[in-house]
């Protein structure tokens, strides 16, 4: 007869590093962080781990959000929370607890980090079943919340900027899978990545199926052309990024920016006059060169005048007293 154990169990022939970190059996360090909330437990790190029957880690099956917290506040959290929402309904996942339950347990997480700016990993996967596909079959979904911090390019790209590259790979498109929705399965933004990765730069412009520019690969683009600021509309295939609202409903009121949602050729985001990204983890960043096949295209020397003026203004929001929740 076999029984259970929870130790580590050495494999012939497989090396040590195929097996599973011991660290997921060892007892917490006292005062280790992050806790993380796991399915309704609050643990640490090492010991969070979710059963490897669920069908978000076999299939990329289920939907997540990243979202910022500023001086202990969580950043847009109404508009994350209806994206979520709307990101599961879109893959047909039905979230078994309310928004606001959802977010008492964010607000849980961040006293538990003792966390006043940082990060929150929000994911719902479709929960526990069999080894096939059927995802109606998985009975309860999971429920994730990792508050944490994130860095996600150098500060010093913040002045400077940074250099991106053109994917050849397309993003996927609308109809195969709408690109709003926010799954676990990142495989063609990972894959995009990958290209931008391996011309030594972090992040990639990726088009749609059509040859339209959409968005990069963890972040959303804007152009600035003759003062006006334009960004691919949700049709060209993108997420609907919350920094990216931001940015059209605060910030350009807010520094009296005219902006516009225009689907866009590569050529004309090559002929910028600026060119800079948003996403929760990013913020707003500066890009000043891209690569397309190989040849190189100077965007600025440094920060643009229009990103700067946004930039600033969305530091002085985040860094206020007054956060916006919503
Ligand atoms: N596009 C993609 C593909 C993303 O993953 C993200 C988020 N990292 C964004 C855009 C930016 O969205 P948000 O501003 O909501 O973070």
């Amino acid at each position: 007869m076999t029984t259970a154990t929870n130790k580590p169990i050495s494999v012939p022939g497989a090396s040590h590093a195929a097996l599973p970190s011991p660290d997921l059996w060892a007892p917490a360090a006292v005062g280790e962080k992050p806790l993380v909330w796991i399915n309704g437990r609050m643990v640490p790190k090492s010991q969070a781990a979710v059963n490897v029957y669920d069908h978000g880690l076999l299939y990329g099956d289920g939907v997540f959000e990243g979202i910022r917290v500023y001086k202990g506040k969580i950043f847009l959290s109404k508009q994350h929370m209806e994206r979520l929402w709307k990101s599961a309904e879109r893959i047909r996942l039905k979230i078994p607890i309310t928004k606001d339950e959802m977010v008492a347990v964010q607000r849980a997480c961040i006293e538990a980090n003792g966390l006043s700016d940082g990060y929150i990993r929000l994911i719902v996967t479709r929960g526990v079943g069999s080894l096939g596909l059927h995802p109606f079959r998985c009975p309860v979904p999971g429920i994730i919340c990792v508050a944490d911090q994130i860095a996600l390019y150098p500060p010093e790209m913040y002045e400077k900027g940074m250099r991106v590259v053109v994917a050849k790979r397309p993003r996927v498109s609308i109809e195969a899978l709408d690109p709003r929705v926010k799954s676990l399965n990142y495989l063609n933004n990972i894959m995009a990545k990958v290209e931008a990765i391996d011309a030594g730069c972090l992040e990639v412009i990726m088009l749609n199926d059509k040859g339209w520019v959409s968005e990069c690969s963890g972040d959303n683009i804007f152009i600035v052309k003759n003062g006006v600021l334009y960004t691919p509309p949700s049709d060209a295939g993108i997420l609907e990024g919350i920094t990216r609202q931001f940015v059209i409903d605060r910030l350009c009121p807010d520094c009296n920016v005219k902006i516009e949602e225009k689907m866009m050729r590569i050529e004309e985001v090559l002929e910028a006059d600026e060119v800079f990204l948003t996403g929760s983890a990013a913020e707003i960043i500066a890009v000043t060169s891209i690569e397309k096949d190989g040849k190189t295209h100077t965007i600025t020397d440094g920060e643009g005048e229009v990103t700067k003026k946004l930039r600033t203004r969305f530091r002085e929001i985040v860094t206020s007293d007054s956060v916006p929740e919503a």
